[in-house]
């Protein structure tokens, strides 16, 4: 799961700084998509940089897992962030941002070895996984193509999986429907909504289109910054 609790983020503006999350509030729980919505500058993806350790909140807390593994995101040095992030976070952004050179298979394999180690029971481990989140998002045929042969909603995909090739605690997902037309992103949607039940994620995904709303167990508001949860 994962805890935001009155998270306030301050960027500098100038002589003075703007509040971008303003004392936020919100709960991911495990096999839950958590919507958040509200309108452009309102402060989405500045909550999921927050969550994702990659800037620490002015102040508040960012609790991420369970029992005696949680963490508070919020109080980790920087190799201690980039450690979690490789090991108990998914990420999946507006662009697939996939490396052009490699397949849809190597994308996974690429993020699974990020930081080395094991021996041939654990490679062969990875490419187990490896086809098997492949074949879950629907691109078992498509596994040695590269990103430039496969449609935008296939690289989604792709980006989905590579997601959740190291098995994740919390996934993070930013608009990933933009890119897409109306029927391929709600494809996308209820794929993220199907592995997120399947793999028990506390998936916290950013969305400013709610004709997907099917596709998330919660939804949370931002206006300026701050949340709110509709009645
Ligand atoms: P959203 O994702 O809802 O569009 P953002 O989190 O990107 O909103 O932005 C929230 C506010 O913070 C906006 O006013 C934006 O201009 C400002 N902002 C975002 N990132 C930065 C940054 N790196 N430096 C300064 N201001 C920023
Ligand atoms: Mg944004």
């Amino acid at each position: 799961m994962i805890d935001l609790q009155n998270v306030t983020l301050t960027y500098p503006d100038g002589e003075n700084r703007i509040t971008a999350v303003d004392d936020v509030t919100l709960h991911g729980g495990n096999g839950a998509v958590t919507g958040i919505t509200g309108p452009s500058g309102s402060g989405k993806s500045s909550i999921l940089a927050v969550a994702a350790a990659l800037i620490h909140p002015d102040s508040g807390g960012v609790l991420i897992g369970d029992g005696a593994d949680q963490v508070d995101a919020a109080q980790l040095s920087r190799d201690e962030a980039t450690a979690l992030r490789r090991e108990r976070i998914g990420m999946v952004f507006q662009q697939s941002n996939l490396l052009p050179a490699l397949s849809a298979r190597e994308q996974l394999q690429v993020m699974a070895r990020l930081g080395g180690g094991g021996g041939r029971a654990f490679r062969a481990g990875i490419d187990d996984r490896v086809e098997g989140l492949l074949d879950a998002v629907g691109l078992a045929g498509h596994a040695d193509k590269r990103p430039h042969q496969l449609s935008g909603g296939q690289r989604q995909r792709v980006a989905i999986a590579r997601g959740l090739v190291r098995e994740p605690e919390v996934l993070l997902v930013d608009e990933p429907t933009s890119a897409l037309d109306q029927e391929r992103g709600a494809e996308i949607m209820d794929l993220i909504a199907r592995l997120t039940h399947e793999r028990r994620t506390a998936t916290l995904l950013v969305t400013h289109d709610l004709s997907h709303r099917q596709a998330l167990d919660e939804l949370v508001t931002v206006v300026d910054g701050k949340a709110s949860t509709p009645a």
